[in-house]
């Protein structure tokens, strides 16, 4: 009856992963893309960052190689290689994404698609298709600034193209990705400021953690101008920017200006509206706990939803919905203690509660348990930087419902940790486990 039964449209990690598994079921499933298979995760997000990221490593390790026996002559850092290496990877990836795909017969059509029935797409070429099931996961998109002369700053959609490593790099916003360019970017030996409307950073995340991230930042003269909304930005004749503040203070000079103030559900111009399907103000598309909206066969998952805007929440979100609709197994996913991290320099790395949103649900029922550590290899080299852990418990049985983490390797470390926390054990459970030593992670084991 129907010329498929899914119709994907977007090819990120959701759709992918939900396309996938819907075909391993038995369904005939086509997927529409726009741009590239990969979506943000794979071609403008985390997989491209964290190769910068890894590239930014090599700035501390090189610096302290000596302390360590190794004489390097002056490092000097490229960043036209690492850019084209980094993309090079990324056509590879892509080509997987794409095999992956049509190892699993679904038919990759790129093409835009727009929802133009309950069992409707039309494409960019006018070709209409038919399907049961309508599934979007067009992820989200970085909000662009507002003020005079934005169209001179750019997102982190264009960070990962430059031309040239910028001299002094403005990096607007206080959240994932404003801390992990500005970090990146420190480290290739750009002259990096943050500025933020607000007072405070990574709003989300344990402010006595963050305030670490600060001292750390500022002592590597990281330029950090709070309270100051983006007012004004000017193109100056030699091509750099002049950019104005709200803070009351001078205007001051960059070669490139970097937005990162959120980012919105990517669903305008899908034909949604016009199809009664419900959404927010902000455009997250509506949808129950097992992805439906309110039109029955349109479901949606992944940041165009707008529950928790991260790359293993969309895949688990696609395949469950596969697996519901397709695989006979109707099921949802758990949204609590999800770990999270921040690859700032250090990381940042967190699962379960901040100890003032414990505060908030237990109040005088909370302890707070740190360590407050120099990492060994810190020791060696001579760098102050300290790590901190800090563990949240709550009740008299002192459940574990909080950990949070700065130090270098700090997102390797919580994956662990979070299962401990999801599994709702006690600080008893975390002494009465030996210290692995030397590590970082003991710490988590020893803390007082
Ligand atoms: P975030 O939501 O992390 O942070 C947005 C920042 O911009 C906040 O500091 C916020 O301030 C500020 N802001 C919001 N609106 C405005 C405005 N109108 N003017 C000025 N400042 C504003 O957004 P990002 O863009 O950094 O990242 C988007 C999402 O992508 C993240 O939420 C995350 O889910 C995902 N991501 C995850 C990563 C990871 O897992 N490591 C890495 C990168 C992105 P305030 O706090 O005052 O609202």
């Amino acid at each position: 009856m129907f010329d498929y039964d899914l119709f994907v449209i977007g090819a990120g990690s959701g759709g992918v992963r939900a396309a996938r598994i819907s075909a391993s079921h038995g369904a005939k499933v086509a997927l529409a893309e726009e741009y590239r298979v990969g979506g943000t995760c794979v071609i403008r997000g985390c997989v491209p960052k964290k190769m910068l990221s890894y590239g930014a490593h090599f700035a501390e390790d090189l610096s302290e190689a000596e302390s360590f026996g190794w004489d390097v002559e002056k490092p000097v850092f490229n960043w036209g290689r690492l850019r084209d290496l980094v993309q090079t990877d990324i056509d590879r990836l892509e080509g997987l994404y794409g095999n992956t795909l049509s190892n699993n017969d679904v038919t990759l059509i790129e093409q835009r698609a727009i929802v133009s029935g309950p069992n409707e797409v039309t494409l960019a070429n006018g070709d209409t298709i038919s399907a049961k099931i309508i599934l979007i996961c067009t992820g989200g998109w970085p909000v662009p600034a507002s003020c005079e002369g934005a169209e001179h700053a750019i997102s982190s959609n264009e960070i990962f193209h430059l031309e040239e490593q910028p001299k002094r790099l403005l990096v607007v916003g206080g959240g994932y990705i404003a801390n992990e360019f500005a970090g990146i970017f420190h480290a290739f030996g750009s002259d990096v400021t943050i500025a933020n409307r607000s007072d405070t950073l990574l709003r989300s995340y344990d402010q006595e953690i963050v305030e670490r991230l600060i001292e750390i930042s500022t002592a590597k003269h990281m330029k950090l101008r709070m309270n100051a909304p983006l007012e004004k930005i000017e193109k100056l004749a030699d091509g750099s920017l002049k950019v104005s503040f709200g803070d009351g203070g001078d205007p001051d000079i960059f070669d490139i200006v970097l937005v990162a103030t959120g980012r919105v559900p990517n669903s305008n111009g899908l034909g949604l509206e016009e199809l009664g399907v419900e959404m927010s103000a902000n455009g997250a598309i509506k949808v129950d706990e097992y992805n439906q909206t309110s039109v029955p066969s349109i479901y949606a998952v992944g940041d165009v939803t707008d529950r928790v805007q991260l790359t293993p929440v969309a895949i688990r979100e696609g395949h469950a919905f596969a697996d519901s609709v397709f695989g006979s197994n109707p099921r949802t996913i758990s949204y609590d203690n999800i770990a999270s991290a921040v690859f700032s320099s250090p990381p940042i790395a967190s699962v379960g509660m901040t100890e003032a949103a414990a505060r908030d649900k237990y109040g005088d029922g909370v302890n707070i348990y740190r360590s407050d550590f120099r990492p060994m290899k810190n020791v060696v080299s001579g760098r102050m930087e300290r790590g901190l852990y800090k563990m949240v418990t709550a009740g008299d049985n002192e459940q574990v419902v909080g950990l949070h983490l700065i130090g270098p390797e700090s997102a390797e470390i919580i994956q662990g940790a979070a299962v401990a926390v999801k599994a709702g054990l006690t600080k008893a459970d975390f002494d009465d486990t030996v210290a692995l030593h030397p590590s970082m992670a003991e710490e988590l084991v020893l803390l007082k």
